[in-house]
């Protein structure tokens, strides 16, 4: 039986596939929080380059990918697919599943994907430095690596519990010559005034957000850089899905149901959006994408007008969203804990084109600790959310008598992530939930946003 489904390097796709031209329900536009209109390419300038801003408004379908950019994911690219043969015989399951892992970039994660073309088109435009946040350190380390790759100072602000925490992330984004500071720091006046009221703050992403921003904002030389939400980055991680398309044919197999995990939307995205393209042409298709039952923002949110960061600096999106003040669990799967979901996900969702799992993470580690034991790739926490649902799929599956093909994203490797499995193990993992009350409240609030 054949397990891995590799393709050349002549084999990497030429385009980036945007789902925009394809749907049947345009995604709404991103309002301005004070006039409430659609905001203009301009309105985005201080902070992206022209080149991303246009991807970001774009309705082609198919995008060229850059000849720089093809070289540099080369580096990793074309990532395998593989049959998870061994899980299927545990599993006692006639369904086959295979898997997309993305773990072999040189930060472990689906980000490189969108790391490296926002870094070029950066470059391209003269662009000397790029800001950015990271919460667990997965996008930072891919922006450092990507920056390094085209010449460009990087600037990470790591949210301080997580630079205390996680040194070893802080490590790797050295390695790859970036300056990391503990956020709140003292170069912005976001962070000076965070530490004036609280000199021992532990930090939050929306509050890194807002440093980033203030760097990029206040400098003709900086630009800032997003690892999710946005169409543009959702469009660069198509690359996955194209892939697996190819790979799958090699298989003689098409899938029944794709899964992914999804904190903003991009791996989710980028795996299943090449295969919703026949799904919107009529054919049978489940694609599902699976959160934190801690963050439950496609199971439990509202689709509304939100701000993308904690502290309201961003647009307003249309988005299933919690509410920006929502304060996630501290659970491990820290790419996940973000309160809404990107704004072409919400739409297919809306749409009934996908469909969402809210899933605890006792369950997802042990998914997790199953697919180590079996397949011999030790996930990242996010991923564990996956393996879980398709878990979930496979005994579905023996219940209804059915024999599936299920494709999932193994969106990164969790080696510097062992703390987690240390935790689990140790039985310090716990469940969260909180009442649909509590969810709400946060939510009425977002009443005076609304256009
Ligand atoms: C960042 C991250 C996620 C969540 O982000 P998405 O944009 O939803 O993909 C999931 N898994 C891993 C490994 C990540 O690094």
């Amino acid at each position: 039986m054949e397990k891995k489904f590799l393709l050349t390097e002549k084999e990497i796709p030429t385009h980036w596939y945007n789902i925009v031209a394809d749907m049947p329900n345009k995604p709404l536009p991103p309002l301005h929080p004070a006039t409430k209109q659609p905001l203009g390419p301009d309105d985005l300038a201080p902070l992206f380059p022209m080149e991303l801003i246009m991807q970001e408004v774009s309705s082609d379908r198919y995008v060229e990918i850059p000849e720089e950019v093809r070289e540099a994911y080369k580096i990793w690219r074309p990532t395998p697919l593989i049959r998870a043969i061994n899980l299927e015989k545990t599993l006692g399951t006639d369904c086959h599943i295979y898997y997309k892992y993305e773990g072999t970039s040189p930060s472990g994660s689906h980000k490189p994907n969108t790391a490296i073309p926002q870094a070029y088109y950066n470059k391209k435009q003269g662009v000397k430095r790029i800001t950015t946040e990271t919460g667990a350190g997965q996008w930072g380390t891919a922006l450092s690596f990507a920056c390094k790759h085209f010449g460009l100072e990087c600037d990470v602000y790591m949210v301080r519990i997580s630079y205390d925490q996680k040194p070893y992330r802080k490590s790797l984004m050295n390695t790859f010559g970036a300056n990391v500071f503990p956020s709140p720091s003292e170069r912005t006046n976001a962070g000076r005034i965070a530490l004036g009221a609280d000199p021992n703050t532990p930090g939050s992403l929306g509050l890194a957000i807002s440093e980033a921003i203030e760097m990029a904002v206040g400098d003709e030389e900086t630009k800032y850089s997003l690892g999710s939400v946005l169409n543009h980055v959702l469009l660069h991680q198509t690359i996955i899905g194209q892939e697996a398309e190819k790979q799958m044919e090699q298989a003689g197999e098409f899938p029944d149901v794709v899964i992914a995990p999804l904190g903003g939307g991009s791996n989710f995205a980028g795996l299943s959006f090449p295969f919703l393209k026949h799904k919107i042409a009529g054919k049978s298709l489940r694609a599902i994408a699976v959160e934190p039952a801690s963050c439950p923002k496609l199971t439990r949110g509202k689709f509304m007008y939100d701000f993308g960061d904690a502290q309201g600096y961003t647009p307003l999106l249309p988005m299933y969203t919690l509410g920006h003040t929502f304060k996630p669990a501290a659970i491990h799967a820290g790419g996940l804990r973000y309160h809404g979901a990107s704004v072409i996900c919400s739409q297919l969702l809306k749409d009934g084109l996908i469909e969402a799992a809210a899933i605890q993470q006792l369950e997802c580690f042990e998914a997790g600790v199953l697919f180590a034991r079996t397949e011999g790739i030790v996930p990242a926490p996010e991923a564990n959310h996956g393996i879980a649902q398709v878990i979930r799929e496979v005994n579905r599956a023996k219940e209804e008598g059915v024999k599936k093909t299920i494709l999932f994203n193994l969106c990164g490797h969790g080696f510097v992530d062992m703390a987690a499995y240390d935790d689990y193990f140790a039985g310090k993992l716990v469940n969260h939930s909180f009442t649909d009350e509590e969810v709400t409240s946060e939510i009425a609030s977002l009443a005076a946003l609304q256009p």
